[in-house]
């Protein structure tokens, strides 16, 4: 167990020796932490379903310090065999990050919604996390340690925000995070939610309309910003998977970290 002291004492590098995978790490939020990790001292599993930008990242990465496997969340043997990877190719698996996310059609209104698109956005985004937990936590509960964190959303608190698959999806995940990080704290995991406002990736474009480019994105993401004239980045979800990975938040669990300058929990009828 980590002391006091050690975390205060913690050199910069923060993932020092430790082993994650990340599932949707080709691209956006992903990807943009898979190399914070690496930076931090950590090596990684990228595990998506886009192999040329999953292998492009792993030649920018380095063999040593990454490894690409082709991985449908929605499928559990690719992600048994993903976390099976990361123990063969690095050893153990310290940080589980469940990241992919479809939005799925923008279905905002509940008659325009197939239920084949329903469910595909819950087997996406919600049984993919489970499947990660319960993998992950099959080879972390023996070692007892682990940080699992998974990408959840603004649409998590706020309603009406993304569409109505969305929307379930990440709040049901935020439910399933709470009661794994319930069972699995006495097996010494911790287990959290990252929850992003809008930030300009693939997937935010197709949400939005794919002929975007990222200043439009950006443009109509500061137009409904809380916080203002600052800018919310991929880098800026990067650096909170990293303080849940890392012994800076070695004593939170169970949470649902708003990466959102404040506007899920802000009315703002100030002048
Ligand atoms: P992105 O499109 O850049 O990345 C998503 C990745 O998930 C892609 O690489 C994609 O190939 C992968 N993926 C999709 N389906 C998959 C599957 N079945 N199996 C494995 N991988 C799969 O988008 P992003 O914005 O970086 O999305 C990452 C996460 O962030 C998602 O969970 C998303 O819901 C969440 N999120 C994004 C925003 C935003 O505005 N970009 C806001 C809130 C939450």
């Amino acid at each position: 167990m980590g002391s006091i002291s050690n975390v205060l004492s913690a050199g910069p590098r923060k993932l020092e020796g430790q082993v994650a995978v990340i599932t949707g790490g080709a691209s956006g939020i992903g990807a943009c932490t898979a190399r914070l990790f690496v930076k931090h001292g950590a090596r990684v599993v990228v595990a998506d379903i886009q192999d040329e930008l999953g292998a492009s990242l792993i030649a920018e990465l380095g063999q040593d310090a990454s490894s690409y496997v082709h991985c449908d969340v929605t499928n559990e043997d690719d992600v048994a065999a993903a976390v099976d990877h990361a123990v063969a190719k690095f050893g153990k698996l310290d940080v589980m990050f469940n990241n992919a996310g479809v939005c799925g059609p923008p279905c905002f209104r509940i008659s325009e919604c197939t239920k084949e698109d329903f469910e595909r956005v819950l087997a996406v985004n919600l049984v993919g996390p489970f499947l990660g937990t319960k993998h992950a936590a099959r080879v972390m509960a023996p070692v007892r340690h682990g940080s699992i964190i998974s990408t959840a959303s603004l649409s998590s608190s706020v309603s009406g925000t993304a569409s109505h698959a969305y929307t379930t999806s990440k709040r049901a995940l935020v439910g399933f995070t709470e009661n794994a990080a319930a069972e699995l704290g006495r097996h010494g995991i911790r287990v959290n939610c990252v929850s992003p406002a809008a930030v300009a990736t693939p997937l935010a474009r197709a949400a939005m309309g794919m002929d975007m480019d990222d200043d439009a994105v950006e443009a109509i993401m500061e137009n409904s910003a809380n916080l203002k004239g600052v800018g919310l980045k991929v880098d800026d979800i990067a650096a909170a998977a990293l303080f849940l990975s890392s012994d800076d938040g070695r004593y939170v669990s169970g949470q649902n970290l708003r990466v959102d300058g404040g506007v899920s929990v802000v009315n703002s009828s100030f002048g």
